[in-house]
């Protein structure tokens, strides 16, 4: 058979504990009975995964996906690694919350489904390269006054605990999620978090500025002038001040929001900035296949009866036309630090794109928002030339104000 190589696939998990004040992702409070009709239809629909298609990546999101028991945890890594191929090196992402893991949880993720690429015997392979390789926790903040704010079940305590655990259990790449720009957040209190964050030595962290979006309990706090955000000035030291401290620390800087020790980039999330193709399983995934996006029912009931009938669970889709592919992979590309290959850029729609885009590339250098520069020695390592300039990228200041930046190319 041969195989056809897609770079992700990304399975969702749609239950919470309980209901943060600032979410808007497609979960529900979870319930038992509701996780075991579920994980039949997810099962489902992964069967239906054409079985020619091998991955790199893997990612278990949410919602919270160590809500789920154990049990269900397992069968469901289990069946993944069943049906569908991964090649030899894949990572493999679970998210999970502070609160809802312990030891036996973590351990039963960490060696539920092998990768059967893998040499039999390997043992210290096969446990690095099997079912969930890679862990992300949803810290948020070390402060219990902020997580209270932000409406999250579990304290800085146990946050701190769920790092420590996962050291235990096995795990050798591990991601904390951050935010900042919390409602009553001082500068001191993220510099403190941050530092903390640091001490449990995770490979990988993400920075994330707290959105409020409308219909979430927050906006209607907000709105309501019962919380208040934190100043514009604050937020730009509270960003400052991460880039500076996180690298300091040996964190690369690789994407807007995310810092890892070299060489533990999250594969699964640069497959999205490069535009790669994905497929989604689970209740509101998307998927990105051929050049055409479709998503899933967001709809629980809706869904499991779709999937006990053996039908797909898609609720719609839009074919990329080449304009909107090029305006994507200036949005998602600008996300990383190293920006986009203009050359390889122009080889592929045909098009001089420097040429195309003379006038905004010219304004934003100006407004010293971007940057084009020469690089043929890789990620890190590239000098800022004024002829040669093969790739572009922002400025800090243009991180600072990317959605002006993208505004302009669109
Ligand atoms: S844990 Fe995450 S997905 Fe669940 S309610 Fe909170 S922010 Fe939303």
């Amino acid at each position: 058979m041969t195989f056809i190589m897609h770079n992700s696939l990304y399975v969702h998990i749609p239950f919470c504990l309980k209901r943060c004040v600032y979410c808007d992702f497609v979960s529900g409070i979870y319930d038992p009975q509701k996780e075991t009709a579920y994980i039949k239809a997810l099962k489902q629909e992964i069967v239906n995964i054409p079985d020619n298609v091998s991955f790199e990546t893997l990612y278990i999101g949410g919602g919270t996906p160590t809500a789920l028991s154990t049990g269900s945890l397992n069968d469901l890594i289990a069946h993944i690694f069943e049906q569908c191929k991964f090649t030899i090196d894949h990572e493999a992402t679970i998210e999970a919350n502070p609160g809802t893991v312990d030891i036996r949880k973590l351990k039963a993720i960490l060696s539920s489904g092998v990768n059967p690429e893998l040499p039999q015997g390997y043992q210290r392979l096969r446990r690095e390269a099997s079912g969930a390789n890679r862990i992300s926790i949803g810290v948020q903040s070390f402060n219990d006054d902020e997580l209270k704010t932000l409406g999250r079940l579990h304290t800085a305590e146990e946050a701190e605990k769920a790092g420590s655990l996962a050291k235990e259990a096995g795990f050798k790449n591990i991601g904390i999620d951050l935010i900042y720009g919390i409602p009553g957040q001082s500068v001191n209190s993220w510099i403190k978090t941050l530092e903390k964050a640091v001490q449990l030595e995770p490979d990988h962290i993400s920075t994330y500025e707290l959105t409020v979006e409308s219909g979430t309990l927050l906006y209607d706090h907000i709105e309501k002038g019962r919380l208040q955000g934190p100043e514009e000035e604050k937020i730009i030291e509270m960003y400052n001040h991460t880039i500076d401290f996180l690298t300091a620390k040996g964190f690369v800087h690789y994407e807007i929001s995310n810092f890892s020790m070299p060489g533990y980039f999250c594969r699964h999330n640069l497959n999205y900035w490069d535009r790669g193709e994905y497929y989604g399983a689970g209740l509101g995934a998307h998927s990105f296949i051929n050049g055409k996006r479709s998503y899933n029912t967001g709809d629980l009931e809706h869904y499991i009866q779709s999937l006990s009938k053996n039908e797909l669970p898609v609720e719609g889709s839009e074919v990329i036309t080449a304009d909107k592919a090029l305006l994507e992979t200036f949005f998602l590309g600008l996300r990383k630090t190293e920006g986009i290959n203009l050359e390889k850029l122009s080889a592929s729609y045909g098009e001089d794109i420097q040429k195309v885009y003379e006038k905004q590339i010219r304004e934003l250098q100006r407004a010293g928002l971007i940057e084009t520069y020469s690089s043929s020695r890789g990620f890190g390592t590239s000098r800022v030339t004024s002829s040669g300039n093969n790739r572009m990228r922002l400025t800090r200041q243009g991180i600072l104000l990317s959605n002006e930046v993208f505004i302009r190319f669109m």
